[in-house]
């Protein structure tokens, strides 16, 4: 089996809607870590290209309103499931949103 791992820090703000101080528009610098496998490799020797992966997720979700660009609640939850679903061969996804806050999705 082949495992690729891809982390990356991405700028944004988002206002969840949960009856708590979060539904206020805040931001964070999160740190999202995606994780994918394979048994085999692509023509050119890869499990998924790390810049595919980087381009998917800051292309759509850097200095950005999440609230704007993604069409669900997005907890980090639901931006870890979205990911997971995003990404080719991806089975794990961390969303790290503050040294004490992670969310994890693992298929
Ligand atoms: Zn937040």
């Amino acid at each position: 089996m082949f495992y690729v791992k891809k982390r990356m820090e991405v700028s944004g703000c988002h206002s969840v809607v949960s009856g708590g101080k979060c539904e206020e528009l805040h931001g964070h610098n999160w740190i999202i870590t995606v994780y994918c496998k394979n048994d085999q490799l692509d023509e050119s020797g890869m499990v998924v290209d790390f810049c595919a992966i980087k381009s998917a997720i800051m292309g759509k979700l850097d200095h950005k309103n999440f609230n704007e660009v993604l069409d669900f609640n997005p907890t980090a939850e639901n931006i870890a499931y979205w990911i997971a679903n995003t990404i080719p061969y991806c089975y794990r996804v961390e969303v790290q949103e503050s040294q004490n806050n992670t969310a994890i999705y693992e298929k």
